[in-house]
Order: structure tokens, then C-alpha cells, then sequence
């Protein structure tokens, strides 16, 4: 039998404080007896864990209609949602227990400050992600996303600029956009609000990909981060495979390779990169 592969688990694989923070807040409503629990949205990106707590009469809701004239708590997650949304979940008469998490209240705080002073807002992001839509609520009309420096270069000259990050966002792509942004604008404040989970997973995530043959990086297809995560991998280990469970491991990948990466992206649970980690070590020994 040739020598078992060395498999090395990044620290920072799997859920984020703040989904867990937000996992466990909904938990304790539901253990304390408050009725029906509505998330606006799912608080992860990851169906495994939704059914779970779906089974747990935790239910994620698409919009506020869903939950008209409806008795309950209803759940802001930790991407946070534009301030009028906020305004018309209690205007509905619902109970709103608010599991934003701190790092993207950071974010509309400094939107917010820039925007009274009539800065401009540009965002860098993903223009579709909730937490996007939540801060392009705080930022009023004055605002534009932008995916990347290429997206940047298309900004029109603007006067005064507030540049901010998505949480999740790469470093690298904030610090390029940062540099379009700074010729586009004339006064231009830098607000890096990244957040530090984010930023140790990908110095991590950097670190443990060039020392690898093989990265595994697991979570859902339709998870942002996760996807950010993987092409992060994949520049540092052109031998970089997203699962989304230990069902989608390669067989042959795992057997040819001699050391492992293996991570997962914020809404990734530790029971699916438990069963992964299982997977490979398992291969490898039926060979
Ligand atoms: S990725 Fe960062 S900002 Fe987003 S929920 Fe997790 S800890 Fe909070």
C-alpha cells in the first residue's frame, strides 16, 4: 500500500461566528417557547442545515408576504437587510429579533456616516448577495456595486467617495478596486470592512493551498464565500476540487495525491467536513 496522503484541515474550515452566533440566537427562541420562528432567508447557504432546522420549527421565509398576519418572531440573519425592510417587518406587527452580525453592522454604520455627508457609496461585492441588497439600503441613491476593478473602471468621475468591502470580500480584488476607485474620485475615503474571520481564512486559506497537491475546498455551489474560497485555491493549487459533500470526492484525485488541503467555506457545518475528511481517509485505505 503506498503511503497514506498527509490531510491537513485549515482551522478557520466551516461555519463563521456569525452564522453561528445567528444559529444558535434562533435556537434558544425556539427552546424558549416564543411560537413560530421566521428567518428572512436562510441563515446559511447549505440545505443539509436548513432541513435540520426546518425539522426544528425554524423556517426560512423568501419575504415579508409569507409571514402576513402571521403570529411570531421573525429572524433578521447575520447578512443583515436594507433599514426600510427592517422598518415595514415591525410596522407588519411582527416580533423582530435582529442576529445581524457585528462585522456587517460596521459596515452600515460607515455607509451611513459617509452617506449624511454626502458621500457617494461604492461597494464592492456581489450585487445580488443579501448582504449587498442590505447595504445598498443604508446607502440611499447615491451608491453603486461593483464586483471588481473592471467593473470599476466603468464608474463615472465622482466627487466624494466612501469605498467599502462586502465582508467576504478578497482582499486582493478590494485593495485593486480601492486603486481604480482612487483615480475615479476626488476625495475618497477607504473603508476596509472586511471582517477578520474572513480575512484569517483567506491568509489561511493562502497559506495551506501552496503547500498542497491537492485542495478540497467543501460547501454549496450556491455559497459566495465558498465559491470565493476555491478561486482563491485554485491560482495557489491548480488541483483544486469544490464539493459539496463527501459524496463528490474523486476517487482517484484523493489516491493520487500526497498531501491534502482541505477547507469549507462561513456556511459550511463541521458534520459535512467531518464526512469529507472521512471519505478521504477512508479511500485511501480501501486502496
Ligand atoms: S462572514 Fe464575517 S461578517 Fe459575515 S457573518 Fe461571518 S463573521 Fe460576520
Amino acid at each position: 500500500m503506498d503511503k497514506a496522503p498527509e490531510v491537513i484541515l485549515a482551522k478557520s474550515a466551516g461555519f463563521c461566528p456569525g452564522v453561528q452566533k445567528a444559529i444558535e440566537r434562533v435556537r434558544k427562541l425556539v427552546q424558549a417557547g416564543k411560537g413560530s420562528v421566521y428567518t428572512l432567508g436562510p441563515l446559511v447557504h447549505n440545505s443539509q442545515v436548513i432541513a435540520c432546522l426546518e425539522a426544528d420549527g425554524i423556517h426560512a421565509v423568501a419575504s415579508l408576504d409569507e409571514v402576513k398576519g402571521k403570529a411570531g418572531v421573525l429572524v433578521i440573519r447575520a447578512h443583515g437587510i436594507p433599514p426600510e425592510l427592517e422598518a415595514e417587518a415591525r410596522h407588519q406587527g411582527l416580533a423582530v429579533v435582529d442576529a445581524t452580525c457585528p462585522w456587517v453592522k460596521k459596515v452600515h454604520a460607515s455607509i451611513s456616516k459617509y452617506a449624511q455627508q454626502g458621500f457617494i457609496t461604492v461597494i464592492v461585492g456581489d450585487r445580488g448577495h443579501a448582504e449587498v441588497v442590505g447595504l445598498l439600503g443604508y446607502a440611499g441613491k447615491n451608491a453603486f456595486a461593483v464586483d471588481g476593478p473592471e467593473e470599476a473602471e466603468r464608474l463615472p468621475i465622482l466627487d466624494k467617495v466612501n469605498i467599502v468591502a462586502q465582508t467576504t470580500q478578497e482582499a486582493e480584488v478590494f485593495r485593486k478596486t480601492v486603486a481604480v476607485v482612487r483615480r475615479r474620485g476626488q476625495t475618497v475615503v477607504v473603508s476596509d470592512t472586511i471582517c477578520k474571520p474572513s480575512r484569517d481564512r483567506q491568509r489561511e486559506t493562502v497559506e495551506l493551498a501552496g503547500q498542497v497537491d491537492l485542495m478540497i475546498v467543501v460547501g454549496a455551489k450556491h455559497s459566495a464565500n465558498t465559491a470565493r474560497l476555491a478561486a482563491l485555491c485554485r491560482r495557489l493549487c491548480p488541483n483544486t476540487v469544490a464539493v459539496e459533500s463527501d459524496v463528490d470526492v474523486d476517487a482517484t484525485a484523493v489516491r493520487t495525491a500526497r498531501r491534502i488541503g482541505v477547507t469549507a467555506g462561513a456556511s459550511t457545518p463541521d458534520s459535512l467536513v467531518e464526512r469529507v475528511l472521512c471519505k478521504v481517509s477512508g479511500l485511501h485505505d480501501d486502496h
